[in-house]
């Protein structure tokens, strides 16, 4: 079956990263074919908007969108909509892209680089689903002036149908996985937390195989410092979850490894999805040919199983990273005294793709 993919790949080390994983994603997926469009600043340089309407048409001819990262200097006194990250909240309103998915794993081999003792990082492997539309991000917002100075004014609003799609996403995703959600939540407090817990605790009835625990945020904020083996989905709201899978990628050791998926169906539909490193443009080393493309590589297999329902190409794409981040060549950000470009830690992929040895490492890799 052919498959359209629509690669953005923006600014910054994004064009270095996505080209990797495209050569990767064409070599798991020969019958893959791809379209590429400007977005972010490249795009406001070439047609005046950091979404052009070619690059939204691109899209929406695609079964799904791989990106880069968008941003860079001198964006910082212009207006939001005009903003080369705008592109990127465009996107997911668009095409209601609710269930940001981030894996966080402690691959084999960089268990040092962890801020925490490498016995507690080993084996780390969960999930963070983060409702990703709504909450205090996209609430109602003031600022005024009243008597007693100026206020502003945010507001965190959950309708029961937004908690339960996400809920059901997190639950379906268990099941492929561990069988074990957390969700997170601040119902001691926030009368929004208290329709999540209630939501959620009726999605859980119909999935009797898998365990639902409830954490309160700051709690899970601990927990996953203390424990984070402990973990295997966790799915919290919009602002939570913006924080936490921040932390849990930073327990992992690197952001250069992190992947990430935004989608609009379950984890079985195959639905359209926008699929990128979580890491920014790093216009420190952006150019050179050193950036780890590791997290964009990780993104494809994500693409390749969330909306190409490619999970055989996804799992390999999986196996032959763990495998080169192990034994190497690593990029600069993970290896001081001999450090692989990029292309050279790729074409390292590539050639693991097809090996038959499976490492132990490798076979935690599932998402
Ligand atoms: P960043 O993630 O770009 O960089 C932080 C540090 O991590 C830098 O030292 C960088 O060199 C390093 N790094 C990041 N990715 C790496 C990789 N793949 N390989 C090796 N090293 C890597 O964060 P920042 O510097 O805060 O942001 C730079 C720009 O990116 C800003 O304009 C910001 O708005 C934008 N940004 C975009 C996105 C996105 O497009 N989704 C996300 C975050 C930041």
């Amino acid at each position: 079956m052919t498959h359209r993919v629509a690669v953005l790949p923006g600014d910054g080390i994004g064009p270095e990263v996505t080209a990797a994983a495209v050569r990767v994603l064409h070599a798991a997926l020969p019958a893959c074919t791809v379209t590429e469009a400007p977005v972010g600043a490249t795009a406001i340089a070439s047609h005046g908007k950091p979404l052009p309407d070619e690059t939204l048409h691109a899209a929406r001819t695609s079964d799904a969108i791989l990106f880069g990262a968008v941003g860079g200097p001198g964006f910082d006194d212009v207006p939001p909509a005009q903003r080369p990250e705008s592109a990127l909240l465009a996107l997911r309103k668009t095409f209601g892209l609710y269930a940001n998915v981030r894996p966080a794993r402690a691959f084999a081999g960089l268990e040092h680089r962890s801020p925490l003792r490498p016995e507690l990082v080993t084996g780390m492997d969960c999930v963070i689903v983060r409702e990703l539309t709504g909450g205090l991000y996209f609430g109602p917002k003031t600022i005024e002036r009243d008597d007693l100075g100026v206020h502003a004014t945010e507001t965190l609003t959950y309708h029961d149908f937004e908690i339960e799609r996400i809920a059901r996403f997190a639950f379906d995703l268990a099941r492929t996985r561990r069988k074990h959600v957390t969700s997170v939540d601040k119902s001691n407090v926030l009368v929004s937390s208290q329709l999540w817990r209630r939501i959620v605790n009726e999605v859980a009835r119909d999935y009797p195989d898998v365990t639902v625990v409830h954490m309160l945020v700051d709690n899970a904020a601990m927990q996953l410092v203390r424990d984070p083996r402990a973990f295997d989905v966790l799915v919290t709201e919009n602002m939570f979850g913006d924080i936490l899978s921040d932390e849990a990628a930073m327990i992992t050791g690197t952001i250069g490894t992190a992947p990430s998926a935004s989608v609009g169906a379950g984890p079985n539909e195959r639905g359209f999805g926008l699929y990128e490193p979580i890491s920014g443009t790093a216009p420190d080393i952006a150019g050179r040919g050193i950036a780890n493309p590791a997290a964009a590589i990780l993104s494809a297999a994500l693409l390749a199983r969330f909306s190409l329902g490619e999970d055989d190409a996804a799992a390999r794409i999986e196996r032959a990273v763990a495998e080169t981040l192990a034994a190497g060549p690593r990029t600069a950000d993970l290896d001081d005294t001999a450090p692989a470009s990029t292309e050279a830690f790729t074409t390292a992929v590539i050639g693991r793709l097809g090996a038959a040895v499976v490492s132990e490492a490798a076979l935690r890799m599932g998402v």
